[in-house]
């Protein structure tokens, strides 16, 4: 046990001097909640070694959901899609760690299902774009805003998971 007490105490030496490390805005959509698909979504980034800091089940209001897609709002398709995410519960999620934004966006696959590669979250679990249960931030900066915009300020839980120093040395 000493190797991993003492990078127990290097983190910590680190987190006291750094802020923190990058943050993902991980949402799984009504049809991941619908088609139960919660617990094996959540369960793929906890797998992975990712550290959960925000987690709820959240019926979204309207403005909430153009604000998060405002980007995509000449589209064709941004109606049915804002449509899509009020249709029912959806599980917000922040997830933490260095390289989590990428690493997300790895763990999901590609936008459309059909392209997204097995082994990914679309690729196993989703047909359609209009139906791919599961968002994830594009950007570490996304990952602010949408942290922002989905749980407001200082919502993050701070903690220290006991398996850390078995998963970054
Ligand atoms: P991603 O979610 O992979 O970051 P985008 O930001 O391009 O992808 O699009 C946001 C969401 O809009 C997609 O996840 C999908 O739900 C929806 N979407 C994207 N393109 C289409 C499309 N051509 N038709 C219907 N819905 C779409």
């Amino acid at each position: 046990a000493a190797a991993p007490a003492r990078a127990a105490t290097r983190r910590h030496a680190a987190a006291t001097l750094s802020i923190r490390s990058e943050i993902s805005y991980v949402m799984i959509k009504p049809d991941g909640v619908q088609r139960g698909l919660v617990g094996e979504i959540i369960g793929r980034f906890e797998r992975k070694g990712f550290k959960l800091v925000a987690l709820k089940l959240f019926q979204c209001p309207k403005d909430i959901a153009e604000e998060h897609y405002k980007d995509l709002s000449s589209k064709p398709f941004f109606g049915a899609l804002v449509e899509y995410i009020l249709s029912g519960p959806v599980v917000c999620m922040v997830w933490e760690g260095a390289g989590v934004v990428k690493s997300a966006r790895k763990l999901i696959g590609a936008t459309n299902p059909l392209e997204a590669e097995p082994g990914t979250i679309r690729g196993d679990l989703a047909v359609q774009v209009g139906r791919n249960v599961v968002h994830g931030s594009d950007s570490a900066e996304n990952g602010e805003r949408e942290t922002a915009l989905w749980f407001g300020k200082d919502a993050l839980v701070s903690w220290e998971p006991a398996l850390a120093p078995w998963l970054i040395e």
